[in-house]
């Protein structure tokens, strides 16, 4: 069966969160890129003069009365709202992606104990600043990465057993969308002893990680893709509360002390996820990212999941009825139960088909080497919009073998 334009029109006109696609400024192009951008939500520029105003007025006692130095807790407690998990677990201490997962896995292979388990499991296909930054935490504290096929990482921390100190996982493959289940690989490396490290860089805001129930020990995530931060919005780090007490990590900047205004020459670390500050934060990106959540926090994670497989689904219907040939092109899962909100296009040159894309309005992005991205951000395209974007990549994209 296939959806006419009358009932991809009612699928708009029924569905409550079409509202929202509106509070998007996208410029008249529809939004369907994953990665390093989300469109801002309106009001951003209001809120960035308020406290731009603010400052003005409180200069250097804004820090303490407009309650700026609490945003990377109180952003933190929205975040884990999305996350499944209670206030107190998330920081944005106000770094980049990178350097919080850095801090992480240090903190991690430092949890995981004495030095008997030499190896650090990581996904072969991982993100390359995640294979990078892993390699960098093994080396300064002795360790070893055993980089392994996503698809069989579970069975390799089992198998490897106590010579796992801790494991870096991605609920969702930043090129195919192929998901993990977060909970059979938290499940392993308790078995193994191993301490479990999540980057939820392509699935925070999207898809429920549920990071409570799955038994999580360290997560981290971006700000700035299906949160919608902004251009280089900061990174969150979350840590399981029975961690708090023992989470040594290496960043023992000011504003990881339990004390940070006592001045005082040791470090101590601040009692709870606090720890995982470091210094002074980005008040700016802060308060944009904090502006992002808004909507996703209101909507709640699972209604956003629901309609971003509905979107991926009005896509996949559209592109099949007008090109099978690129229907046939999605690797991955086409169970939506078994991917992110990304779908991934095999395409002789998805370079080209991006950019051919993008001159008529369709923005997506393209992986080397051979792979179209579409990503479904719930709040931020209609159905109407992705089922014309399956039209436009069928003028665009000569047939494929
Ligand atoms: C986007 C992304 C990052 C981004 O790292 P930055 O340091 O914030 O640029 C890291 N890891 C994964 C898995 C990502 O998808």
């Amino acid at each position: 069966m296939t959806r006419t334009v009358d009932a991809i029109h009612r699928l708009d006109l029924t569905d409550p969160l079409t509202d929202h696609v509106g509070r998007y400024s996208t410029g008249g192009a529809i939004h369907l890129n994953g990665n390093s951008l989300s469109p801002a939500c309106d009001g951003l520029d209001e809120r960035l003069r308020e406290t731009t105003a603010r400052w003005a007025s409180d200069q250097v006692r804004g820090w303490f009365d407009a309650g700026w130095l609490d945003l990377p807790r109180t952003v933190g407690d929205k975040i884990a709202t999305l996350l499944g998990t209670g206030p107190g677990r998330v920081v944005v201490p106000g770094e980049s992606t990178s350097t919080v997962l850095f801090n992480a896995l240090v903190g991690a292979l430092r949890l995981s104990g004495t030095d008997t388990r030499p190896e650090l499991l990581v996904e072969a296909e991982a993100f390359p600043t995640d294979r990078y930054i892993a390699a960098s935490a093994a080396r300064l504290l002795d360790r070893t990465v055993v980089a392994v096929p996503a698809a069989g990482l579970d069975a390799a921390v089992a198998a490897r057993g106590p010579r796992v100190a801790a494991v870096l996982a991605a609920p969702v493959d930043f090129r195919t969308g192929r998901r993990r289940d977060l909970a059979a690989t938290a499940a392993a490396c308790r078995r193994a002893g191993a301490v479990s490290v999540f980057d939820l860089s392509h699935a925070a805001g999207v898809l429920p990680v549920e990071l409570d129930d799955v038994g999580a020990d360290l997560a981290v995530g971006c700000g700035y893709k299906y949160l919608g931060g902004g251009p280089g919005a900061p990174a969150f780090l979350f840590a399981a509360a029975d961690h708090h007490a023992d989470l040594e990590l290496p960043l023992t900047g000011w504003h990881g002390h339990a004390r940070p205004f006592a001045m005082v020459p040791e470090f101590e670390p601040a009692s709870g996820i606090d720890r995982g500050r470091t210094g002074t934060p980005q008040l700016l990106s802060l308060v944009a990212l904090d502006h992002a959540l808004d909507p996703l926090v209101e909507v709640g994670i699972d209604a956003l999941y629901t309609r971003g497989v509905a979107l991926a689904a009005t896509f996949l219907e559209e592109l099949g009825r007008r090109r099978p040939d690129l229907a046939a092109a999605v690797v991955g899962p086409r169970d939506p139960a078994r991917r992110g909100a990304h779908l991934a296009l095999q395409l002789p040159d998805a370079g080209r088909t991006e950019r051919e894309l993008a001159t008529r309005g369709v923005l997506t992005d393209s992986r080397p080497p051979d792979l179209l991205r579409v990503a479904f951000a719930p709040l931020q395209v209609t159905h109407g919009q992705v089922a014309r974007a399956a039209a436009v990549l069928d003028e665009v994209q000569e047939p494929i073998a």
